[in-house]
């Protein structure tokens, strides 16, 4: 039987080549399938009609039925709008038209039963109904039942009469002529496993669904089967990976792990610390390749697990390496490293873009003779002329600061890939772990060292400064270091930099008994370095500076973090900001400054953060307040975050089940290729040709 779905999308009835056209160029359907999934965005009540005497100003959607009893034409030019008075017998309300009013007062008559359909609104002491829909009244038994389906749709297929409206009509065409033939796209089993609804009956109820309940299913279903194929994907690939590639085998622990745990320690671990690196150990002895990322918090005391691992690695005799993605943070690696790793004997250097020639050249020859161990620095590492002579692991610090291509050349440094560990802050929810770095193992630091007091959060409006300044003077008074944070955007450079150049002279003039230094974006990094040099010596007390200064830095005795139009950062990037203070004993204020008009969803991302100091609940809250596509670490990824159904920051239990089912069809059939899962193969192929293309993670 000829598989109609396939058929393309032109010789659906009423659409033609010129429709074809913007369906393909607009939302990607090419043919009589791809329409199939492009699924609603919502769905609305339709089956309620409300009286007009009920209508408040809080209302969705509403429908009302009643009559037109006169058209009136207010306004001139641009202003002008047609007005119909409309009535059901228990009250008024305008309906309102701000274009096409010569087509309006055609198609619709005064005195005729209508049905209208609209979002009300409070105009003046009235309410009314901007651009509503409009239908003949039908009776209730020829109305079609419950939920209308909205479909998203462009300004420009608006502009060809291809609105929500006329998609549904093209899906009620697309379905009757190809439901007959719908291939089932899951296994029976997996279907029956998970109680799934079949694929007929779940497309039938996402385009015209019957009620609530049957909707509820088909959405399930289709969002199972969505992140079902994503989860098969990476799992598989992840076990080929294991099998494919051998690991080096890390079984010993020797005397540079244990000469630095009993004589240069500074401090008990923590039990999270403790835990990860027996974690890491186990899994870098397997023989299998370890791939895996570290979260910890800002301050959790990751640089410290790096390190000891990479004595491991010594102990192994094996070279390791250490990556950041800025200078200052790689030149902050060495100097703890190496005070870390007094009276050891080992070998450490560092390389960075400003490293002179004849210590490169030093370096370049060390490694390949083996003699240095450890080698810190940017993504100077990375290049080809560094070659090691033996490298077991590679540490990447900060990862979401780097891309896909640039963390994948870290894998052919040596003959068989050196075990990869990539550490971040910025706490990735749960859901995008699994997806986004699915393939990795995940490791977490829940917890922070003893006696870091938890960092106070203030939200104050900028009209308030002068309480601002009294406070910021009295920590400075006591001998603390202060952050002034500014954003800055490329595209509004030039102002950005002239409110940071007046807040900094602004400071100058308030604070005159005190230094003050200033970083951004066009300070050239000599100038940067001596200026951060010179907070860090406590030479001057007042930072002024945009993100740059986000990552990394650590000056303990700053306390005071200020965030000037607040508003204008994303919730995970102000936790990495307060997080540059809070890292000594003392208490820490963080201190967000916004305008006192606020949106909403600003509003409540100030109060997560003046809530919230937990990396994870704030990522959270990050995603479902912004989306996945948007997140710091996703768009680097290179994975399109353009699902067609499932959402990740609400479908988190959905996507756990059909993580669980694709390894229990993995346990069963590793190959996936048992007669009753062809259909898997046939789909995965089918995905990994367009949407899904999985390489080297990390
Ligand atoms: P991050 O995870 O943000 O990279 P760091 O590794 O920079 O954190 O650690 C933050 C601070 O905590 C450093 O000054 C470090 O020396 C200190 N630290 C790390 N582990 C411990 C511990 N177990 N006890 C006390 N202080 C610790
Ligand atoms: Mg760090």
């Amino acid at each position: 039987m000829a598989d109609f779905s396939q058929t393309d999308i032109k010789f659906l009835a009423g659409v033609g080549p010129k429709r074809a056209e913007i369906l393909n160029k607009e939302i990607d359907v090419f043919s009589v399938e791809d329409l199939l999934y492009y699924f609603p965005y919502k769905y609305i009540d339709r089956s309620r009609i409300y009286f007009v005497h009920e209508v408040d100003g809080n209302m969705p959607y509403i429908q009302l039925k009643g009559r037109i009893t006169a058209f009136e034409t207010f306004g001139e030019g641009r202003k002008k709008r047609l007005v119909a008075h409309f009535t059901d017998g228990t009250g008024f309300i305008d309906l309102v038209w701000f274009q096409g009013a010569k087509f309006i007062e055609d198609k619709y008559k005064v005195g005729f039963p209508y049905i209208v359909f609209g979002k009300p609104t409070m105009f003046g002491d009235k309410f009314n109904i901007a651009h509503p829909d409009i239908d003949p009244y039908i009776s209730e038994e020829q109305r079609p039942a419950g939920l209308m389906p909205y479909y998203n749709t462009t300004e420009k297929m608006k502009n060809h009469s291809l609105n929500s409206k006329a998609i549904q009509k093209m899906m009620a065409a697309a379905f009757s002529s190809v439901v007959r033939n719908l291939q089932e796209t899951l296994p029976e089993k997996v279907i029956q496993d998970a109680r799934l609804m079949d694929l007929k009956s779940a497309m039938r109820n996402i385009h015209f669904p019957e009620n609530v309940a049957l909707l509820r299913d088909a959405q399930f279903r289709l969002k199972f089967e969505e992140l079902f194929y994503i989860q098969l994907n990476i799992l598989k690939y992840t076990a080929e990976r294991k099998s494919k590639l051998k690991g080096f085998v890390f079984s010993k622990v020797g005397s540079y792990l244990n000469s630095f745990y009993e004589d240069n320690l500074p401090f008990q671990l923590t039990n999270a610390q403790k835990r990860i690196i027996r974690e890491i150990r186990q899994d870098m002895a397997t023989g299998e390749q370890m791939n895996r990322l570290l979260q910890g918090d800002v301050g959790s005391g990751k640089t410290l697990v790096a390190l000891m691992l990479m004595l491991i690695a010594l102990d192994n005799g094996f070279q390791t390496c250490l990556m950041a993605p800025t200078e200052i943070l790689a030149t902050q690696h060495y100097l703890t490293i190496q005070e870390f790793l007094q009276g050891l004997n080992v070998n450490v250097e560092l390389l960075t873009g400003s490293t002179k020639k004849s210590d490169r050249e030093r370096i370049h020859s060390s490694l390949l003779t083996g003699d240095l161990q450890i080698l810190i620095g940017t993504h100077a590492l990375i290049e080809d002329t560094v070659q090691f002579s033996n490298l077991g692991l590679v540490i990447v610090d900060e990862q979401h600061r780097f891309g896909v291509a640039q963390r994948a050349k870290l894998w052919s440094k040596n003959v068989n890939p050196p075990h990869i560990l990539v550490m971040t802050a910025t706490p990735i929810p749960r859901t995008l772990a699994m997806t986004v770095y699915g393939d990795l193992d995940v490791s977490v630091i829940d917890e922070l060292p003893p006696g870091r007091k938890p960092i106070q959060t203030i939200h104050q409006y900028d009209k308030k400064r002068g309480s601002l300044y009294d406070s910021t003077r009295k920590q400075l008074q006591e001998g603390r270091q202060v952050y002034i944070v500014y954003p800055l955007i490329e595209e509004s450079e030039k102002l950005d930099l002239k409110s940071l150049e007046d807040g900094f002279e602004h400071i100058k003039e308030i604070f005159p008994e005190y230094k003050g230094c200033k970083v951004h974006g066009k300070t050239k990094p000599k100038e940067k370095e001596a200026e951060m040099q010179r907070f860090v010596r406590n030479e001057a007390q007042i930072m002024v500076a945009t993100t740059v200064i986000e990552v990394g830095v650590n000056v303990p005795n700053a306390s005071v973090m200020i965030i000037e139009s607040a508003q204008r950062f994303g919730l995970s990037q102000l936790h990495q900001l307060r997080g540059r203070v809070g890292r000594g004993a003392d208490q820490s204020y963080c201190i967000l400054v916004t305008p006192y008009e606020l949106s909403a969803d600003t509003k409540k991302r100030i109060d997560i953060m003046v809530e919230s100091n937990d990396g994870f609940e704030i990522a959270e809250a990050d995603l479902k307040l912004r989306g996945p596509g948007d997140l710091e670490g996703t768009q680097q990824s290179g994975i399109p975050f353009n699902l067609r159904i499932a959402n990740l920051a609400r479908d988190g239990e959905i996507l756990q089940f059909a993580r669980e089912a694709a390894q229990k069809v993995l346990e069963d059939d590793p190959q996936i290729e048992k007669p009753e899962n062809l259909i898997l193969r046939k789909q995965l192929r089918k995905l990994s040709g367009n949407r899904y293309n999985w390489g080297l993670i990390s």
